[in-house]
């Protein structure tokens, strides 16, 4: 027997009941992800493996079947790049969720790719350590966080998640599983192929598990709230603070309408003299960490001596419950914007002199395409997040083109942290130097010869079905 009754059979005596669905019998989280592109794809089958060796019979049955496999964590990504293939197959590691090991000597955890970030952290706390990686979305899986090479606020100081990954275990579309890398700081020992792994979508090979570096857990911490006249001093006061040795983990720009939005959302007031209110239009928010009292205390007045200089309305330092509070109502605008009816993201990075210059001209583009765009950003890093409102779809991916080459023109890059999915596979393709898509396509041919890896994102020429 072949075909799909016979696949469908070897997965259900692999996997056991309960660990694999049929259409049209899915769960409707498992058709989509958060991309503000509202698509859920019918997938053949919906399959949660619990072991390596399940993944790799899995990868065995599809290869053999030819049939297009998508890896999915949490589905919290932002670009479609979890959205099944019609009538394809998903490899959910949903429940490949379990810390393998945990070195607290050598700051070195092993997990598997199902394991949230939040299940991590509080793995993590007991023993004064952390995953300095902090993108806004804790119930995100490191599988996931490893495939779109996720960043966040605290990249600025700790950067993102290749800089915090040493080793990979994944499985090739052939079902071969390979080991790279390992619990080790440094490695010169051949090609890295974990970080060209990372960041790969999905499109190279299913990770099973990741060997992590991990940080110690800082005691001192002070939010700090920075009031501007406009956004470009906001944005001029950023090169001195990163320059200054301050070394903040968080560095983020808000306009007025976002904060505005996110404030009343959370339901917050920031305490904001009226005075400075009615002048502000643009905020920074700036954290500082640090081991001691009197080193943060020292590291505050260093701060706002910095931003007087630069032109800041005045300088709250936020405590203990507010500052968490505000963090939380940054990391909720995504769904902010999704509520206030968005069409659309912008993850663009430049660098980060550059960002006043890219904001200006998006305000302009966008006034050419009757759109609104208004957001925030980890402007410590010159990544500019936009939410973009123009319901219309052809003038919206005119205007998605023409801002996402504007970020290009600026020296920047399309995506900063969302990866390219299948949202801007279109705008990739047209805005990346050919020979850089070709030589990338002979390297998804080495790993996946069939094809059959994430098809239909930012290498292939066939549009996403
Ligand atoms: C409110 C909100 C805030 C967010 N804030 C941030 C932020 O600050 N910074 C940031 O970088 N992102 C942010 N994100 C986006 C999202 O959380 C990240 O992209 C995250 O890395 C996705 O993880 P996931 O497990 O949900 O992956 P999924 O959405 O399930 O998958 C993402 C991609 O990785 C692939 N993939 C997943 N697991 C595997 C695996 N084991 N092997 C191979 N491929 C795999 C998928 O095929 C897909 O291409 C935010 C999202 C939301 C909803």
């Amino acid at each position: 027997m072949t075909g799909p009754s016979s696949l469908r059979t070897s997965l259900e005596n692999l996997l056991g009941p309960g660990a694999v669905t049929f259409s049209p019998y899915h769960a409707p989280d498992d058709l989509h992800d958060e991309s503000l592109h509202p698509v859920a794809i019918e997938p053949f089958a919906v399959t949660y493996p619990t072991t390596t060796d399940q993944v790799a019979e899995i990868a065995r049955l599809a290869t053999r079947h030819r049939l297009p496999m998508t890896a999915r964590g949490s589905g919290t990504g932002l670009s479609g790049g979890a959205v099944p293939i019609p009538g394809g197959l998903v490899v959910s590691f949903a429940r490949m969720n379990r810390i393998r090991s945990l070195d607290a000597d050598d700051h070195i955890a092993v997990v598997e790719a199902g394991v949230t970030l939040r299940d991590l952290d509080a793995a993590l706390e007991p023993h004064g350590l952390r995953y300095p990686v902090y993108p806004g979305e804790t119930s995100g899986s490191l599988g996931g966080n490893v495939n779109t090479n996720a960043g966040g606020m605290r990249a600025v100081r700790h950067g993102v998640t290749r800089h915090h990954v040493t080793g990979l275990e994944a499985v090739l579309a052939d079902g071969t599983v390979v080991t790279t890398g390992g619990p080790v700081v440094k490695n010169s020992s051949g090609y890295d192929l974990t970080q060209l792994i990372i960041g790969s979508e999905g499109t190279l090979a299913l990770v099973t598990a990741i060997t992590l570096r991990l940080s110690p857990r800082l005691a001192h911490t002070a939010t700090v709230l920075a009031p501007f006249e406009d956004l470009r001093s906001a944005a001029a006061a950023v090169p001195p603070l990163v320059a200054s040795g301050l070394e903040p983990s968080i560095v983020e720009y808000v306009d007025l309408v976002t904060m505005a939005a996110i404030t009343s959302a959370s339901g917050l007031t920031l305490g904001i003299a009226p005075a400075i209110a009615a002048r502000t239009s643009a905020y920074l928010v700036i954290v500082l960490e640090t081991r001691t009292r009197e080193q943060l205390d020292a590291d505050l007045e260093h701060l706002s001596a910095l931003l007087g200089g630069r032109g800041v309305l005045d300088v709250y330092v936020l405590e203990g419950a507010m500052a968490q509070r505000l963090i939380e109502a940054r990391e909720r605008l995504f769904w902010v914007s999704k509520a206030a009816g968005a069409n659309d993201l912008i993850d663009v990075v430049v660098p980060r002199s550059r960002v006043p210059a890219f904001l200006a001209a998006a305000t302009d583009i966008a006034a050419r395409f009757d759109a609104l765009v208004a957001g925030c950003g980890h402007i410590g890093d010159g990544n500019v997040h936009l939410s973009v409102f123009q319901p219309d779809d052809e003038r919206r991916r005119a205007l998605m083109l023409a801002l996402l080459g504007e970020g290009v023109r600026l020296g920047g890059q399309i995506s900063g942290e969302h990866g390219i999915g299948r949202d801007k596979q279109a705008p990739y393709l047209a805005l990346t130097d050919p020979t850089l898509v070709e030589l990338q396509r002979r390297i998804k041919l080495a790993f996946d010869p069939w094809r059959l890896l994430n098809p239909y994102r930012h290498l292939d020429e066939r549009a996403a079905p």
